[in-house]
């Protein structure tokens, strides 16, 4: 067999080529940038058509409705593809909860793993490699192990990505990520900073930490507390901007607003999901705190001498919600006064303890209140967002110019500006945009300075990047 060959293939093509195609959160679509920078190190080559890939990988996500039945239906469709000698891998959260019930369904499929299995890849991918047809990556969600690895395909050009906490324990009622990603289990203080010092090298300006909730960070050296850690990657050289997500209410200490008032390179936004203004309803999904707990931690925010954003995330028709748990959650919404909700209607998981409850509200009732919520956010955007009028906000560029002729860009609070400038900046530059038109879900201005142009290292990078587009 030449080098490079599937074992048992049958034409070229099947050199060690991967397409890859990614479902779900930000943590997915990371992971799948270390699965792709796994894959490169290992030999293969990443192909944009998955017609020309041998190994054909699909990173799931569990968190949509029926996501299990949306998987199945997709592994349907590489069927027809099984005769060519291609080899499938499954996978993410619906690999982990589906597990070996994928090879009865789908029986071309050759590889499952969750993602608590990923640094064994390249073993299992050997196996692979050596003909095995039954490999499984599912038993190791009582890991103490991360996912490390220098070698992460980087797809965002202007943000580099960060996990320093994988899994969770909070078992609220209506989630399965405990099920499918495994317990908490935190990266040293000193990789998550050296990884750091590597992506600002690359000239990447920005940098996002990421766990299912990150600030449930515990140094396994013991070393620096989450804000600690936090403040010490915004003094990273280069970096100018430090976001993170998503953030436990349960452990959002007061440290990280001090944090954030002290280094300049933290942002203005905290992403605080709160999910039900209601603390009966809380008590339900299992959240483990009370809307005064909650709303706590947002006048610790809000008191901060910075103007930092809040966003949040918000569950509608949980069983057992009233009329009046609905109200508490309205008035929440008032209260804080968010500049962006996702609100989401609730829908049963499998394997999770809210699958037990009654799902008593029903669809139009459930509908109905989405609807009423995401209306009253609209109307607190619009006020939020007028604030910006005549304002002088620092953008990062992100996209050249759409049809009007506008650049668009990301400020400090997360926000969306459009913008109209002389020149086309470059893409990751900074530059500052006075604020002529409001909107409730972005700004539209004017630049007024010349842009700060970014490295030729992130400029190679990009160049890199846009060669190989993987994450959908
Ligand atoms: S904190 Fe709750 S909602 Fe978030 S991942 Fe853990 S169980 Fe799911």
């Amino acid at each position: 067999m030449q080098p490079g060959l599937w074992c048992g293939s049958v034409e070229e093509i099947h050199l060690k080529t991967f397409y890859i195609e990614t479902f779900g959160c930000q943590m997915n679509a990371h992971d799948s940038e270390k699965v792709v920078g796994t894959l490169l190190r290992e030999g293969y080559s990443q192909v944009v058509d998955e017609a020309d890939a041998g190994l054909i990988l699909y990173n799931t996500c569990s968190i949509r409705d029926k996501a299990e039945q949306k998987v199945f239906h997709r592994l349907n469709e590489y069927k027809r593809m099984q005769g060519e000698g291609k080899k499938f891998a499954v996978l993410g959260c619906v690999a982990q909860q589906e597990g070996n019930k994928i090879f009865e369904r789908a029986p071309y499929v050759s590889l499952v793993a969750g993602s608590a299995s990923y640094r064994n890849l390249p073993e299992m991918l050997a196996r692979l490699e050596a003909g095995e047809t039954r490999i499984t990556g599912l038993d190791d969600r009582q890991t103490d192990e991360t996912f490390d690895t220098e070698f992460t395909s980087r797809t965002n050009p202007h943000r580099g990505y960060i996990t320093i906490i994988e899994g969770c324990d909070k078992f609220c009622s209506y989630c399965v990520v405990p099920y499918t990603r495994g317990k908490e289990r935190s990266r040293t203080s000193a990789s998550v900073l050296a990884e750091a010092q590597r992506i600002a090298q690359m000239g990447f300006t920005e940098i996002q930490l990421l766990g299912q909730n990150v600030n449930s960070y515990l140094d396994p050296s013991g070393k620096r507390s989450f804000a600690e850690l936090l403040a010490a990657v915004g003094e990273v050289n280069g970096i100018k901007r430090v976001r993170f997500t998503t953030s436990h209410p349960r452990d959002f200490t007061k440290d990280i607003v001090d944090a954030i008032d002290a280094v300049p390179t933290l942002c203005d936004h905290v992403h605080l999901p709160v999910q039900s203004g209601s603390t009966d309803v809380l008590r339900a999904m299992q959240r483990d705190y009370t809307r005064d707990w909650y709303l706590e931690r947002i006048a610790w925010t809000k008191a901060a001498r910075r103007d930092i954003s809040l966003t949040s995330d918000i569950i509608v028709g949980f069983p057992g919600e009233t009329d009046r748990d609905f109200e508490d959650t309205i008035t929440l919404l008032e209260t804080v006064g968010y500049d962006a909700i996702y609100g989401f209607k609730y829908s049963p998981r499998p394997n999770t303890p809210a699958i037990h409850m009654h799902d008593s509200i029903p669809e139009d009732v459930k509908v109905a209140r989405l609807a009423i919520l995401n209306a009253r956010q609209r109307e607190i955007q619009r006020e939020n967002y007028g604030r910006h009028l005549d304002q002088t906000v620092e953008v990062m560029v992100e996209h050249g110019a759409n049809s009007r002729g506008q650049i668009t860009g990301r400020s400090t609070q997360n926000k969306t500006v459009n913008f109209m400038c002389d020149s086309t900046p470059p893409s990751g530059s900074y530059i500052d945009v006075r604020i002529t038109q409001v909107f409730p879900s972005s700004l539209v201005g004017e630049a007024i300075s010349v842009p700060t142009v970014p490295s030729p290292a992130l400029a190679a990078q990009q160049a890199l990047n846009a060669r190989v587009p993987v994450v959908h």
